[in-house]
């Protein structure tokens, strides 16, 4: 990977913690935005745009989670919320809300990094996903010709399994609420047809075997959604 900076949206109101953060990630080269509010960091989003955005929950003039919800209207960019220690409420709330990986106060600058990278490691399987085969251990999506094989067997799923496949698996570890889903894969938000998602859940996984007490790659996030994950034993045979 050559060529510009990852780039970085940091959301912090801490002017001490912010400086703190910019001078680590640009020292690690990447290049980062910092934003002190909520309104400013919506605004400085919307001039992105951006690989990762770091987003402190408890902000000025706007909520971490008003941002999170307003970035996530139109994009799908990974998101790591940063929480107090021991609000685990808000943990939930920002995965229900789409963010893609929480932080806990007080955190390293090593770890910041760590999950920073694994985040971006993670939307380069996206690219590559969005290309014509992705391989998940035993799982082969053909995206390109809208099929599915398990162990080389083609399965039949129906046009809304079959998003609801490729769906959860673009962003491998991602947690989907049940909500995201719906607008996802059906693309409309009545609140009754969350449960709709469940039996397209409960049906697809019939189809590819998998159990859903001991998943192989969709697991139920109880209270809130479900999440797809690459088998362990895969995850580094891609090179990477
Ligand atoms: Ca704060």
């Amino acid at each position: 990977m050559s060529g510009d900076p990852r780039r970085i949206l940091l959301v912090e109101d801490e002017a001490a913690i912010r400086d703190a953060e910019v001078a680590y990630l640009e020292s690690a080269g990447f290049a980062v935005t910092p934003a002190e509010d909520g309104r400013k960091a919506v605004e400085a989003f919307g001039k992105g745009p951006f690989d990762v955005v770091v987003l402190d929950l408890m902000l000025p003039v706007l909520s971490g989670e008003e941002v999170c919800r307003r970035i996530r209207a139109n994009s799908d960019v990974p998101i790591i919320m940063v929480t107090a220690k021991g609000e685990v409420e808000d943990r939930i709330i920002g995965l229900e809300l789409g963010a893609d990986d929480y932080l806990v106060k007080p955190f390293s600058m090593r770890e910041l990094i760590a999950r920073i990278k694994a985040l971006l490691r993670r939307s380069r399987t996206e690219d590559e996903a969005q290309r014509e085969t992705a391989t998940y251990g035993d799982l082969v999506i053909d995206l390109a010709g809208h099929k599915v094989f398990v162990r080389d067997e083609e399965v039949e799923l129906t046009p809304s399994e079959f998003k609801l496949l490729t769906t959860l698996a673009r962003y491998p570890g991602r947690v989907y609420s049940r909500m995201e889903l719906v607008e996802k894969v059906l693309g409309y938000d009545f609140e009754g047809y969350e449960r709709t998602i469940d039996s397209h859940v409960k049906n697809l996984r019939a189809k590819i075997g998998d159990d859903p007490h001991n998943p192989t790659w969709i697991y139920t996030v109880h209270g809130v959604g479900y999440r797809f994950e690459i088998p362990k034993a895969t995850q580094s045979t891609d090179g990477d």
